[in-house]
């Protein structure tokens, strides 16, 4: 039994406007793991780093139950580099620079014993390698979900394409998928992708929430108002861990389940973005998660009269 992520772990250098960062701990599967590991242990962790990777975070990781067999730390070079700003309305980001360092030539190889996993997260990552990592499976995970960018859209269209044959969840921004579909409608959209693969599909809104599709049905969360936005850094990927890891803790891979994890995905996330990089998810607490999903439900309860 386990949760496998696969993805970046790196530094990233952010600028908001509210203030810029150096060269701070970042990385897809970094945000991943963390959010995944409050709701379900181990997660078995599959990536690369450089010697200058701070082993403290990796041992904080650890101490979270992000089990690092799968982690390859080369010595003598350089972690996977990512620096971005943002616009003033914290929708829009613009890569200003990506040094893949490590990951150029990284071979993702599955330790023996993660290679039948339950749940698989492929972070966002060059599409050729999130498919070795299937490749190595034993048996078919009960859910893999997949997350991707504009970057993979543009220069590897057909590997993404191929991966999502394999997938049963794609979790994609609306740009993405407007991309990825070539339908502005969102709900057109959905049917397109569906139709390339995934059962499910999560399309995720930013400060506007994230809409869950399956089959014909939608269901819709709303992003929480919230009065401390800094860095809207790693959200998606928060999201992504929050939502697996929920699902994984619950062992319930079904529509009505997925609607709930949904939920915690975007709570979690609502806490990634108070501070730069994942200092604040590394510092909350089990019951500041409990009250902000019941934050959720007052946002959204209503009592209507149909008349
Ligand atoms: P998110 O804000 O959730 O979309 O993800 C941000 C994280 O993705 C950052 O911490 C980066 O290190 C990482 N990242 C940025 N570009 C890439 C890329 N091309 N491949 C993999 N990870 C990336």
């Amino acid at each position: 039994m386990s949760l496998l992520v696969v993805g970046t772990v790196a530094f990233d250098a952010i600028e908001t406007p509210f203030g810029k960062t150096d060269r701070i701990v970042g990385g897809a599967a970094t945000y991943i793991s963390l959010a995944a590991s409050f709701f379900y242990k181990p997660v078995n962790l599959v990536s690369v780093v450089g010697d200058d990777f701070p082993a403290e975070m990796l041992a904080d990781l650890a101490k979270r139950g992000v089990n690092q067999d799968g982690l390859q730390i080369r010595k003598g070079e350089k972690s996977f580099f990512w620096s971005g700003k943002y616009g003033t309305d914290l929708n829009s980001r613009t890569t200003l620079e990506t040094q893949l360092n490590v990951v150029a030539d990284f071979d993702p190889v599955l330790p023996e014993s993660y290679r039948k996993p339950e749940y698989l997260m492929l972070g966002n990552l060059v599409p050729d390698l999130q498919f070795k990592v299937i490749e190595q499976l034993k048996h078919k995970p009960r859910l893999i979900v997949m997350d991707t960018m504009n970057l993979w859209l543009d220069i590897a269209r057909e590997a993404v394409l191929r991966n999502l044959r394999h997938v049963d969840l794609l979790m994609v921004n609306d740009e993405e998928a407007r991309q990825l579909s070539g339908e502005y409608s969102l709900v057109k959209a959905a049917k397109v992708i569906m139709g390339m693969g995934p059962d499910f599909l999560i399309i995720k809104k930013g400060e506007h929430g994230a809409l869950l599709f399956h089959g014909t049905e939608v269901f819709f969360a709303p992003a929480l108002p919230l009065e401390e936005v800094f860095d809207p850094t790693g959200a998606g990927d928060t999201f992504a861990g929050g939502f697996l890891g929920y699902l994984a803790g619950t062992r319930d891979v079904t529509y009505e389940n997925m609607k709930s994890a949904v939920i915690y995905g975007s709570a979690m996330a609502s806490f990634v973005v108070e501070k730069f990089g994942p200092e604040r998810l590394l510092a909350v607490k089990k019951e500041e998660i409990r009250n902000r999903c019941r934050s959720f439900l007052e946002l959204v309860q209503v009592d209507i009269n149909l008349g």
